[in-house]
């Protein structure tokens, strides 16, 4: 009987009871109310989002390492499993769950003032409030340091002008994290979508994460209650330490699209009859499931050596860095690799590898391009930035 691509490296006796049944009940649910129908989503580009939001949050999986306010509290080897059987089904729903949870309520969890922390995380941790997470901008993706929103003060108001683009979720949330520059260095404000002045609507026609709403935010004359800026963060260590909570899910995530897309691989190539005999008993096909067993691997080694880390507090951002460098880019490798072997059936939606592998260019570049992680790498091996 053939070895499921992770079963090799015996991956399962490190993970204990607990994150074993929160990874088996999130592959569940994923078989169950994403998998039958996530081509379609993709297809069309019109995904129930709030509705599997909802779902998720009956799951407990929405912010699901914070504690307290109705978060679940496990963790972070169990978040990182999560967001794997998610990112096994589509990364479109793994960054739904990850900017709900890791950007928009662990921005307030961490951030806010004990009122927001009431008021929104609640909510969002049942799937009633969706958040998102504004930083970036047309102008100013990697460099946020940049960015040209801003915010005034009007008396005790704050109003804010500007624009932010490439929002996961953004036209579907009731709240957005939008970051602003101010008098005293850049500030998050909690931005209930409804206010008079916000807007965000939808980009279209993308080639890769189809299954997830992805937005531009327009800020026009917003105002907010001196209530609403998040009181602890000031400069953007506060939004990059959020971009580092959510790198972290990244690790792990990625590794669920190229495990799904090798075990795609694997079936077919035992099926398919090419000049007489299983695709899977030539040498050249092994060579490529080896290779790719190998570095799915290695990657989740590496992602559940940088969970442990994190759940002793010991995660330093560059280690963040090495995880989301190395498992997206081999993870991108192996669902291409997995498409050769489907041939012409490869580049269709009704196997997932090519679907996988569009999707992980998005992932290659947000929450850090693969080249700003390798100077974050280069800085902490070096002492030199070469940002600029
Ligand atoms: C589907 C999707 C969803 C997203 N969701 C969100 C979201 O929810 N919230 C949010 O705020 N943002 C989001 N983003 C934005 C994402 O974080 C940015 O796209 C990313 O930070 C890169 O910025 P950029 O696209 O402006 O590229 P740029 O910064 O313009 O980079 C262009 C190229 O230059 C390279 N580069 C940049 N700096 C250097 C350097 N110093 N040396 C060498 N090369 C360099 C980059 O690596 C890249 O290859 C999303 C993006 C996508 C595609």
């Amino acid at each position: 009987m053939p070895s499921a691509p992770l079963d090799l490296f015996g991956i399962d006796h490190l993970l204990d009871d607990e994150e074993r049944a929160i990874r088996d009940t999130v592959r569940a649910f994923c078989g169950d109310q994403v998998r039958p129908h996530i081509a379609d989503w993709f297809e069309t580009g019109d995904v129930p989002a709030r509705e599997l939001a909802q779902e998720m949050g009956k799951l407990g999986l929405l912010g699901m390492h914070l504690e307290g306010y109705g978060c679940a509290g496990t963790n972070a080897v169990s978040y990182g499993l999560a967001c794997m059987e998610l990112e096994a089904a589509d990364s479109g729903i793994r960054s739904l769950a990850s900017v709900q949870g890791s950007l928009a309520m662990f921005a307030i969890h961490r951030f806010g003032s004990e009122e927001q922390r009431q008021e929104w995380l609640p909510r969002m941790a049942t799937g009633e409030a969706i958040g998102c997470f504004g930083l970036t901008e047309a102008d100013f993706g990697s460099d946020p340091d940049g960015m040209l929103t801003r915010a005034r003060r009007d008396g005790s108001d704050w109003v804010l002008n500007g624009a932010k683009t490439w929002i996961t979720n953004g036209s579907i949330a009731e709240v957005a994290v939008v970051w602003a520059q101010t008098d005293d260095k850049i500030r998050g404000f909690v931005v209930p979508t409804g206010t008079p002045g916000f807007s965000a609507s939808a980009i279209t026609r993308k080639m890769s994460l189809r299954a997830s709403v992805t937005s531009e935010l327009v800020l026009e004359d917003v105002r907010l209650p001196a209530s609403a800026m998040l009181p602890q963060a000031r400069g953007l260590r506060g939004p990059l330490s959020c971009l580092s909570e959510a790198r972290f899910g990244i690790v792990s995530g990625a590794l669920g699209a190229a495990r799904d897309s090798l075990e795609c691989a694997l079936s077919y190539a035992a099926t398919r009859t090419v000049f007489d005999k299983p695709l899977s008993a030539y040498q050249l096909t092994q060579e490529k499931l080896a290779n790719m067993a190998l570095e799915l691997g290695k990657g989740m080694l590496l992602a559940l050596h940088l969970g442990r880390l994190k759940d002793q507090g010991r995660l330093r951002p560059e280690q963040v860095s090495l995880g989301k460098l190395n498992n997206v880019r081999e993870s991108l490798a192996i669902a291409r690799e997995c498409r050769t072997i489907l041939g012409a059936n490869g580049i269709t939606l009704e196997y997932s590898p090519i679907r996988h592998a569009n999707n992980l260019e998005s992932v290659l570049t947000y929450e850090g391009t693969s080249e700003v992680h390798l100077l974050v790498i280069g800085q902490a091996l070096t002492g030199e930035s070469a940002f600029r």
